[in-house]
């Protein structure tokens, strides 16, 4: 099980801010922004290079809920950043594909 699976499972705590019968979304427990969220599928896919056909509708609702929490969150007119980490020179960390929803405040390009 992945440590994402075990927060969906509510085996370990998150601050859970969306859910749906897909998807779950909770506040990184090291945020890098004012707002930082992390937006899962429930169904863990490891990465995004190893997501498959089939996975495309899950992956276009990650978007879609991504871009609905920044809304709620109050970011979206400000602007926001959605991150996807694959791999180790891409930062990945856990291997259960997220999406990082950053924003509250200027984000810097490129990242380092
Ligand atoms: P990545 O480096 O793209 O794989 O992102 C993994 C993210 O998960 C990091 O930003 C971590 O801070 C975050 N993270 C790790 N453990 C937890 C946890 N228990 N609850 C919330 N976020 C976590």
């Amino acid at each position: 099980m992945t440590l994402f699976e075990k927060i969906v499972a509510r085996e370990i705590p998150a601050d859970i801010v969306f859910e749906d019968g897909d998807c779950l979304a909770f506040r990184d427990i090291s945020p890098k922004a004012p707002v930082h969220i992390l937006v899962v599928p429930k169904r863990a896919i490891p990465r995004v290079a190893e997501a498959v056909p089939e996975d495309a509708a899950l992956l276009g609702r990650l978007l879609l809920t991504a871009a609905r929490i920044a809304k709620s969150e109050g970011i979206s007119d400000s602007g926001f950043r959605l991150v996807v980490n694959n791999g180790g020179d891409g930062g990945e960390t856990v291997t259960h594909l997220h999406v990082h929803l950053l924003g509250g405040r200027a984000l810097g390009w490129p990242p380092g």
